[in-house]
C-alpha cells in the first residue's frame, strides 16, 4: 500500500500556438534539464503539439489530472527568458493567449519543432601531409586535380572544382583515397547579400547602402544629440519623443547615438514601419556597423530570417533592424530601442495578437534599463500626449538641415473646380498649370491617390443603385485594363452587368476616380510625357518596385501617379511637385483617427518635395478646405492640429483621453452577430458595472467575405479591469471566441 504522495514530478506551464488557449500545465520528471524558453512537445487532446516552456516551477491544484509532457526539443533556453516574458505580457495586454504572441518570438520552421537548420555548402580540400606514395600512385589526371586543389588553400566547393575540370566522380576517388577531405560549411543566407533570394518588396538590401561620409551636425542636431546622449548615460529606462520636421535629420542622430551605445558594449533594437524604409535605413547602418547589422523583416525568405535570428541570438550581433516583430528580436543588453517614424500604422498588427510594435518596445526597453528614442514628423496623437503629460521627454528638431526650405503647400478647393469644371474632373487647373511647369523644366512630379481602379462605383442612372460586392457591404470598383468590377475586401470580381440588378435599367455610369483612371487623364492631358502609375495592380510581381524607384531615380520618369505606396520612406529629390489629388479619402470615413491620418499623411507629403536642392511645391486637392487637419498641414503646424485633435478626443472621449477596446462579432447573419454581441455586452457590463461598454451596433463595414459583422465599444480609464471584464464574459461563452476579434488600444475602429 502506497501512502499518497507529493508529486515527484515537477509542473511545468507551457505556451502552445491554440488561439485563445492560455498556459497549460504538464508534468516533467524530476530530473529532466528544463529550461524557461525551451521548446517541448506536449500532449494536447488526441495530437501533440510543440510548446515553449515558461515556467518551471509552477503549481497545479493537487486534484487536477496532470499529463507528462514528450520529448524536449531543446537542452538549454531557445527563445531567451526575457523574450517569454515579453510574449506573456504580449498575450495578456492583447487579450490574444500567450501562445501566438511566442510563436511571434521564435524563427521560422522552429514552431514545429525544428532545430537549426542553417543552409550549407561542400568544401573540398587537400589533405596536408597525406602521401601519395603510401597508396596507389596516382595517375596524371590525379595528380593534376590534387594539384589545382593544393593551390587552393581555403577549399572548392563542388561547383567551382566542377568548373576546373574536377568532376563528382574523382572527387569521390580523391576522397576514397584519403587525399582529400570534405566538409560541410555553413553558408549564411544574408538578405544585404546581392546573390540572395529577393524579397518581396523585390528590393535587395544592398539597393542604398553607399557610405555617406559622415556630416558634421549641425547646431540644432547638436544640441539634440547631446540631450539623446545624456538621457541615455544613467543606463536606466526613459523615454524620448524625437520631434523633429521631415528633412532635420534624425537618422544621422539615431546613428550616431546607437554608435555610443555600441560603444559601451550594449546593443540596439531599431523598429522601422513595414514597407519603404527598411532598405535605406537598414543600408545606412549597414554601412557605419559592418556586418554586426542583423535584418529583421517579414518580406526576407525564411532562410534569411532563420539565419539572422540564430546570429542575434548567439550575440553577433549589435544592431537589430527589423519591422514590428523584431522587437522579439532574442538580442541581449540593449541600451538602446530606436522606433522611426513612430506614428505608422503598420506597428499594429491587424491580426492576433493584434499588439502595437512601439508600445512592446517600450515595455521591452523598460525590461532591459534602455532608452527609448520615438522618432516622427508628425508624432501619434498618444505619443505627443505623453510627452505634453512629462510621461515622456520631448526634444525638437524644428529646422531642415542646410537650410533646405520646406515646401510651399497650396490648397485647391476641389468644390469650386467641380462648380466650374463638371464633378468628372481628377486635376485641378492650378495644378495642371504647375505639373505643366515641371514639365517644361525637366522636373519630376509625383501624383498621389489612394485609389486604386478606374471608377470607384459604377451605378443605375435609372434607380441610383451601384454595383456591391455580393459578399462584403462595400460597393465594386470598375477597373478598366481587365474589363471587371472588383471588391477590395474580399477580391470578387466580375464582369460588368449589361442591366441594372435592381430595376433592370440600361445605363450604368461609373463615377469616383482611382489611380487608373488618373493615369490616363494625366496621359491624355500631357501627350508626351513619361508616365508611371505605381500600386497594388501595378507592383505585382518581385522586383517591380525597385525597377519603378531606380526609374524615377534615373530621371526616366516624368510624373509618377500612385498610391500611399509611394509617399513613404522613398527619397525623390528631383520630385519638386507633389500634388494630392484626394486629400479627403480619410476625412469622410467614420474612424476618430481619420483626422490624424489624413494630417500625416498631408504633412509628410509636403515635406517629401524638395528634398533636394530645387526648391519644393505641393498641392493639396480637397473639398474640406478649410478643415483643421488640411490646414495646420499645410501651414506644417504640428502643435495647432494636435490641440485641436486634443479637443475632439476629449469632447468625443475617444483615445488617448480614454482607453479604447473594440469587440467585432461576426456571424451568418446579422440578427446572430447583433444577439451575440449583446449577450457579450450584457455579461461585461455585469462584471465591469462602472465602466462604459457602448454597442453594440452593426459594424460600419457590416458585412465582409459572407460574414455579417456587430460591433461594441468598451472604454475606460483602467485597461486591466476592462480586458478581465471581457475575457472573463467570453470564458463563459467560448464557443464565441473563434468568431469574435478583441483589439486592444485599436487604431481603426472600421
Ligand atoms: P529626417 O529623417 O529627419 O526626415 P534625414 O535624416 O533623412 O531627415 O536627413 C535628411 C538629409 O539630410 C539626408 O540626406 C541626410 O543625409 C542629410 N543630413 C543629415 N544631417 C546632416 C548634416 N548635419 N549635414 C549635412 N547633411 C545632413
Ligand atoms: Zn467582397
Amino acid at each position: 500500500m502506497t501512502s499518497s504522495p507529493a508529486r515527484p514530478d515537477r509542473v511545468i506551464s507551457v505556451a502552445v500556438p491554440v488561439p485563445g488557449l492560455g498556459l497549460l500545465s504538464y508534468l516533467a520528471p524530476a530530473g529532466a534539464a528544463l529550461h524557461k524558453g525551451a521548446r517541448v512537445r506536449v500532449p494536447l487532446g488526441a495530437r501533440s503539439v510543440v510548446g515553449c516552456v515558461t515556467d518551471t516551477d509552477g503549481s497545479a491544484p493537487a486534484d487536477q489530472e496532470l499529463r507528462t509532457i514528450g520529448e524536449v526539443i531543446d537542452p538549454e533556453p531557445f527563445v531567451p527568458g526575457d523574450v517569454v516574458d515579453l510574449a506573456l505580457w504580449v498575450g495578456e495586454y492583447y487579450a490574444s493567449g500567450p501562445g501566438a504572441a511566442l510563436a511571434l518570438a521564435m524563427p521560422p520552421a522552429a514552431r514545429d519543432g525544428t532545430r537549426e537548420s542553417f543552409r550549407t555548402t561542400r568544401i573540398y580540400e587537400r589533405v596536408e601531409g597525406a602521401s601519395i606514395s603510401d597508396g596507389p600512385a596516382p595517375t596524371a589526371r590525379q595528380q593534376n586535380a590534387l594539384d589545382a586543389l593544393a593551390a587552393q588553400a581555403t577549399g572548392v566547393s563542388a561547383g567551382e572544382a566542377a568548373k576546373q575540370g574536377i568532376g563528382a566522380a574523382m572527387m569521390r576517388t580523391l576522397v576514397a583515397r584519403g587525399w582529400v577531405r570534405a566538409r560541410d560549411e555553413v553558408v549564411l543566407r544574408d538578405p544585404f547579400d546581392d546573390r540572395g533570394e529577393e524579397n518581396a518588396e523585390g528590393g535587395r538590401w544592398s539597393a542604398d547602402v553607399a557610405a555617406k561620409p559622415e556630416p558634421a551636425l549641425t547646431m540644432e542636431q547638436a544640441d539634440a544629440y547631446q540631450r539623446l546622449e545624456d538621457a541615455a548615460a544613467g543606463h536606466t529606462f526613459k523615454t524620448v519623443l524625437l520631434h523633429g520636421v521631415t528633412g532635420s535629420g534624425k537618422t544621422e542622430l539615431y546613428l550616431r547615438l546607437a554608435r555610443h551605445i555600441v560603444s559601451s558594449e550594449r546593443r540596439v533594437l531599431v523598429l522601422v514601419p513595414e514597407i519603404g524604409l527598411t532598405p535605406s535605413l537598414a543600408g545606412q547602418f549597414r554601412a557605419r556597423f559592418g556586418d554586426r547589422v542583423a535584418i529583421q523583416h517579414s518580406a526576407l525568405s525564411d532562410g534569411e530570417r532563420h539565419d539572422q535570428w540564430h546570429r542575434i541570438r548567439r550575440g553577433d550581433i549589435d544592431v537589430v533592424v527589423g519591422t514590428r516583430s523584431a522587437v522579439f528580436a532574442p538580442l541581449a543588453g540593449i541600451g538602446l530601442v530606436i522606433v522611426d517614424e513612430e506614428h505608422d500604422g503598420s506597428y499594429k498588427q491587424d491580426e492576433a495578437p493584434r499588439y502595437h510594435g512601439r508600445d512592446v518596445a517600450i515595455v521591452r526597453a523598460r525590461a532591459h534599463g534602455a532608452l527609448v528614442v520615438l522618432g516622427s514628423a508628425t508624432p501619434s496623437v498618444e505619443s505627443a500626449s505623453n510627452a505634453k503629460s512629462g510621461r515622456y521627454d520631448l526634444v525638437r528638431l524644428t529646422k531642415r538641415v542646410l537650410d533646405r526650405p520646406l515646401a510651399a503647400v497650396r490648397i485647391v478647393n476641389m468644390r469650386e473646380e467641380f462648380a466650374a469644371r463638371g464633378a468628372d474632373i481628377a486635376l485641378s487647373t492650378p495644378l495642371i498649370d504647375a505639373i505643366r511647369d515641371r514639365l517644361s523644366r525637366a522636373e519630376q512630379t509625383m501624383l498621389l491617390l489612394n485609389r486604386r481602379g478606374y471608377a470607384v462605383v459604377v451605378f443605375c442612372r435609372q434607380c441610383g443603385a451601384s454595383l456591391e460586392c455580393p459578399h462584403c457591404s462595400v460597393v465594386l470598383t470598375y477597373h478598366k485594363a481587365q474589363r471587371r468590377v472588383r471588391c477590395h475586401y474580399c477580391n470578387y470580381a466580375a464582369a460588368v452587368p449589361r442591366k441594372c440588378g435592381a430595376c433592370g435599367g440600361e445605363y450604368l455610369e461609373q463615377a469616383g476616380i482611382g489611380t487608373e483612371r488618373l493615369e490616363a487623364d494625366v496621359r491624355a492631358q500631357f501627350p508626351g510625357a513619361r508616365v508611371r502609375r505605381v500600386d497594388r495592380d501595378t507592383i505585382r510581381r518581385k522586383g517591380s518596385m525597385t525597377r519603378v524607384l531606380r526609374e524615377v531615380a534615373r530621371g526616366d520618369v516624368d510624373i509618377v501617379v500612385g498610391t500611399q505606396m509611394i509617399a513613404k520612406g522613398h527619397d525623390f529629390p528631383a520630385v519638386t511637385l507633389v500634388g494630392v489629388v484626394g486629400a479627403d479619402v480619410g476625412l469622410g470615413l467614420a474612424d476618430f483617427r481619420a483626422a490624424e491620418r489624413t494630417f500625416q499623411l498631408l504633412t509628410q507629403v509636403a515635406g517629401r518635395a524638395g528634398r533636394g536642392e530645387a526648391a519644393g511645391e505641393a498641392i493639396i486637392q480637397t473639398l474640406y478646405p478649410e478643415h483643421y487637419a488640411v490646414r495646420s498641414a499645410a501651414a506644417q503646424d504640428y502643435d495647432t492640429f494636435y490641440q485641436r485633435e486634443m479637443e475632439f478626443r476629449t469632447s468625443m472621449r475617444y483615445p488617448p483621453t480614454v482607453a479604447m477596446i473594440n469587440v467585432v462579432v461576426r456571424s451568418k447573419t446579422p440578427e446572430g452577430a447583433m444577439a451575440d454581441a449583446h449577450d457579450l455586452v450584457k455579461r461585461t457590463r455585469h462584471r465591469h458595472p462602472h465602466g462604459h461598454v457602448i454597442g453594440p451596433a452593426p459594424a460600419a463595414l457590416a458585412k465582409v467575405n459572407d460574414e455579417y459583422r456587430a460591433q461594441f465599444f468598451v472604454k475606460g480609464q483602467q485597461r486591466k479591469p476592462m480586458r478581465a471584464a471581457l475575457t472573463a464574459a467570453l470564458d463563459e461563452r467560448p464557443e464565441l471566441k473563434r468568431r469574435v476579434t478583441v483589439d486592444v488600444d485599436p487604431l481603426s475602429v472600421m
